[in-house]
C-alpha cells in the first residue's frame, strides 16, 4: 500500500532496540514545532502501548496551541529540569532523536547525549544528518518526522496498534510542517496516511482549528502591526524580510506562538519567491526564519549567512548583532543570490 521508504534493515534495528530495552528516551529540537512535539509523543504513546517506559525531553518550552495533543502534558522540559534530564539521558536503553540531526540543534542536551553509551536512533526528514546516530533513519523526501513515526508504528506495529492518540499526534505533525499540506506534500502516500488516521478514529477539521485557529488577540494585533509597518518587499529580488525588534516584542507583550506562521504571509504576494524574518528574542541575539518556494534553496543562504540550515524551502538560523547588521547580511545574500531568485 504505501511505497518503501524506511528500509527493512532499519525497521529491525529498531525492532531489535526496542525488544531489548525498557526505557528509552525521545528528544527533539530547540523551539519545538508542531511536527516536533507531534512525532515524539506520537512515539512515545506507542512505546508505551508496548510496556515500555519513554519519556519525551524538549530543550525548552513548546507552543500553547499544541498543549492539547496527548501525551504533552508529560512532556520534560528541559530547560526547567535540567538535572532531570540529564538523568534520563544517563539512564535511558537507547535516545531516540527526532526532528533533528545535529547535536547542536537540541542545546545543552547535546553533551550528555553525545556523550551516552545508548544507542541514538534518528528519526528525520531533514538534509545531511550528522554522523553520530548508530540507527539513521533519514528522509528527506517525508513531508515531516511525524510521517517516519507513522510507518515505524506501520511497520513495527500493525495498522491495530496505532491508537486514535498517536494519529491524532501524527497527524498534527504532518498537518504543520506541510502548511496544511499547502507545500511539501504532492506524495500520494500522504494522503494515504491521513486516510488511516481518519480511520483510526482523529477529526482532522477539529486538530485544525485547535492548532490554526487558537491564537491570542495579540497574535492578531502582532501580525497587523507586522503587516502594515514592518513588512519590506524587495521586488527587485522577488523577496521580502520582517523585522521584530526586542522592544517591539515586548511592546506587544508577544509569547511564544505568537510569531508562529508570520514568516510564510509574505509568500501570498505576488512574485514572492523568498522572505526572511528577524526576531530579536534577547538583545544583540536575532533568531531567523527563511522561506521560499519551488526550487530556492534557503537553506544554503541560512547556513552561508545565519549560522544555521535546514530544508530547502523553510530554514533558520541566528545572528549575533543589531537589527541593521542583520539586515545588511541579508542585503548581502539578495545580492549573491539575485540570479536564482530572479530566474
Ligand atoms: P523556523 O523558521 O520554523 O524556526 O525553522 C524552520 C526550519 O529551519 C526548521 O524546521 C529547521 O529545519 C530549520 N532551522 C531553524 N533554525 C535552525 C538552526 O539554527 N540550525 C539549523 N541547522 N536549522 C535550523
Ligand atoms: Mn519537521
Amino acid at each position: 500500500m504505501l511505497d518503501l521508504m524506511i528500509s527493512p534493515q532499519s525497521i529491525e534495528a529498531v525492532k531489535d532496540i526496542i525488544s531489548k530495552g525498557s526505557k528509552f528516551v525521545i528528544l527533539a529540537h530547540r523551539n519545538p514545532d508542531g511536527d516536533a512535539v507531534g512525532s515524539t509523543t506520537a512515539l512515545a504513546l506507542f512505546l508505551r502501548s508496548l510496556g515500555k517506559v519513554a519519556d519525551i525531553i524538549l530543550p525548552n518550552s513548546f507552543p500553547d496551541f499544541l498543549a492539547w495533543l496527548p501525551a504533552a502534558a508529560d512532556i520534560v522540559n528541559a530547560e526547567c529540569e535540567k538535572e532531570r534530564s540529564l538523568e534520563l539521558i544517563r539512564d535511558a536503553d537507547a535516545l531516540f532523536c527526532l526532528d533533528f540531526n545535529a547535536l547542536s540543534r537540541i542545546g545543552e542536551l547535546a553533551g550528555a547525549v553525545e556523550h551516552s553509551n545508548a544507542p541514538r536512533v534518528l528519526v528525520d526528514h531533514h538534509p545531511l544528518p550528522e554522523d553520530v546516530f548508530e540507527v539513521q533513519i533519514s528522509h528527506p523526501a517525508a513531508c515531516s518526522t511525524s510521517e517516519l513515526v507513522f510507518r515505524l508504528i506501520y511497520h513495527i506495529g500493525t495498522l491495530e496498534a496505532l491508537t486514535k492518540e498517536m494519529a491524532e499526534s501524527v497527524y498534527t505533525g504532518m498537518m504543520t510542517d506541510t502548511g496544511n499540506f499547502a507545500y511539501a506534500s504532492n506524495r500520494k502516500d500522504i494522503y494515504i496516511i491521513i486516510s488511516c488516521l481518519i480511520a483510526a478514529g482523529i477529526d482532522k477539521d477539529i486538530i485544525y482549528r485547535r492548532v490554526f485557529y487558537n491564537y491570542t488577540v495579540n497574535r492578531l494585533k502582532l501580525v497587523g502591526f507586522m503587516m502594515y509597518d514592518k513588512l519590506r518587499v524587495m521586488p527587485a529580488y522577488n523577496a521580502a524580510l520582517l523585522t521584530l525588534s526586542y522592544k517591539e516584542m515586548r511592546r506587544f507583550n508577544v509569547s511564544k506562538g505568537d510569531t508562529e506562521g508570520v514568516v510564510n504571509m509574505p509568500l501570498q504576494i505576488k512574485g514572492v519567491r523568498f522572505v526572511c524574518f528577524f526576531r530579536e528574542e534577547v538583545p544583540g541575539k536575532i533568531n531567523v526564519s527563511l522561506r521560499s518556494v519551488d526550487d530556492f534553496p534557503c537553506n544554503l543562504v541560512a547556513a552561508e549567512f545565519f549560522a544555521g540550515g535546514g530544508h530547502k524551502n523553510a530554514s533558520g538560523g541566528e545572528v549575533y548583532g543589531t537589527m541593521e547588521y542583520a539586515t545588511e547580511r541579508f542585503r548581502t545574500a539578495l545580492a549573491k543570490y539575485k540570479e536564482l531568485l530572479t530566474k
